[in-house]
C-alpha cells in the first residue's frame, strides 16, 4: 500500500510540474505579445509627505490587463517576466513612461513630483542599462532627481559589484536609489555602507505589525537605522489611521499605502492631485 501511495503521489507531482510549466511558458508567451501589442500599463500609488500631508512622489507599479476587465498581479507575472528575460525590455518601458509621466505632470504645474521605478536584477545585467535610464530621463527632459530607483535586498546580494558599480555612476547623475521592502531580505549590513542610498523603505510587514497596544519593534528600528545612516525613510502599506500616526511617533518621513491612496491609472493620479485634501483629512 504504502508503495502505490509514493507512486501516486510521484505522478500526481510529476503531473503537477508538467502543467506548471505549459502554465509558465503560456503566461511568458501571452506576456510577450501583450508587451508587443503595448497591453501593460504603468499605475501610480502615491507618496505621502508624513509632517505635511501632500503627495510628494509616487510608484510606477505594472498592470497586466487580463482580457476580462481584471488584472493579473505584477507579483505573478513580474517573476516571470525576470525569468524569461522580458523584464530587460518592460524595465526599459517602464523607466521611459515613467519619465514621458513627470514631464506631463510638470506641464501640469506638479514638477516637485518624483516617481520611483522597481529594477530587477536582470536589467542591472544588462549592459546598457545605465544608458537606458539615461536616455528616458533625456528624452522626456526629466530632471535626474526626480528619478528613485527601488531595488530589493536581494538585488543587491545576487550581484553586489555589478549593482553598486551602476548605482554609483547613476547617483553621480542625480538619480535616487532607494531600498525596498527593507528587512525582508538577507541583507548584509555592509552593503548598507557601500550602496549610494537615498532612502529605506520599511516593509509593510513590519506596518501591519502595528497594532493599537503593540509596539512594533522592527519599524521602529528600521526608522532608527535609516535616521542614523543619514537616509530617509518611507512606510510602505499603510492601511490605517494608526499605522499613519504611529510612523509619524517614530519619525519616519513618508508613507505610502491604501489609507493614502491604492495604484491608480495615471489620469487618477492628475484628478486626485487637484484635490489638497487627501483621504485622511476626509476620515
Ligand atoms: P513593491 O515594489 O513592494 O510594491 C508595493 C506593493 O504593495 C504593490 O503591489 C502595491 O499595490 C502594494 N500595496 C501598496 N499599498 C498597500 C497597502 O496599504 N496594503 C497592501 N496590502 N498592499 C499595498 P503590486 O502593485 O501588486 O506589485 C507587487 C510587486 O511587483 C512590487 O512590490 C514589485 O516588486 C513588483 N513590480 C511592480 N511593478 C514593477 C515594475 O515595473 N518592475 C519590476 N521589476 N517589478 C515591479
Ligand atoms: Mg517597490
Ligand atoms: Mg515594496
Ligand atoms: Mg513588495
Amino acid at each position: 500500500r504504502a508503495k502505490k501511495k509514493l507512486t501516486d503521489n510521484f505522478e500526481y507531482y510529476a503531473k503537477d510540474i508538467e502543467d506548471q510549466t505549459t502554465w509558465r511558458l503560456d503566461m511568458i508567451r501571452r506576456l510577450r505579445s501583450d508587451f508587443a501589442a503595448r497591453k501593460l500599463e504603468l499605475w501610480f500609488q502615491p507618496q505621502v509627505d508624513l509632517l505635511t500631508d501632500k503627495v510628494v512622489g509616487m510608484e510606477g507599479l505594472l498592470r497586466w490587463p487580463d482580457g476580462n476587465g481584471g488584472y493579473i498581479s505584477p507579483a505573478v507575472f513580474v517573476p516571470l517576466a525576470e525569468y524569461s528575460g522580458l523584464i530587460v525590455d518592460i524595465g526599459e518601458w517602464v523607466l521611459e513612461e515613467s519619465c514621458r509621466r513627470l514631464q506631463q505632470l510638470r506641464e501640469l504645474g506638479h514638477g516637485h513630483l518624483r516617481v520611483a521605478v522597481n529594477i530587477s536584477i536582470p536589467q542591472f545585467r544588462d549592459r546598457f542599462f545605465v544608458d537606458k535610464v539615461k536616455n528616458a530621463l533625456t528624452e522626456a527632459d526629466c530632471d535626474p532627481s526626480l528619478l528613485e530607483l527601488e531595488i530589493t535586498e536581494s538585488v543587491v546580494m545576487d550581484e553586489p559589484q555589478i549593482v553598486i558599480d551602476a548605482l554609483r555612476v547613476l547617483k553621480d547623475y542625480g538619480v535616487k536609489i532607494a531600498i525596498d521592502d527593507f528587512g525582508t531580505g538577507f541583507s548584509s549590513m555592509s552593503y548598507l555602507q557601500q550602496l549610494p542610498l537615498d532612502r529605506l523603505k520599511v516593509d509593510r510587514s513590519f506596518v501591519k505589525d502595528i497594532q493599537p497596544g503593540s509596539a512594533a519593534v522592527l519599524a521602529e528600528t528600521i526608522v532608527t537605522l535609516g535616521n542614523k545612516l543619514g537616509l530617509l525613510t518611507i512606510a510602505e502599506g499603510v492601511e490605517t489611521r494608526e499605522q499613519a500616526i504611529y510612523m509619524i511617533k517614530l519619525g519616519c518621513d513618508e508613507a505610502q499605502g491604501f489609507f493614502f491612496a491604492k495604484p491608480i491609472p495615471f489620469d487618477q493620479l492628475v484628478e486626485l492631485l487637484k484635490n489638497t485634501r487627501l483621504p485622511r483629512d476626509e476620515t
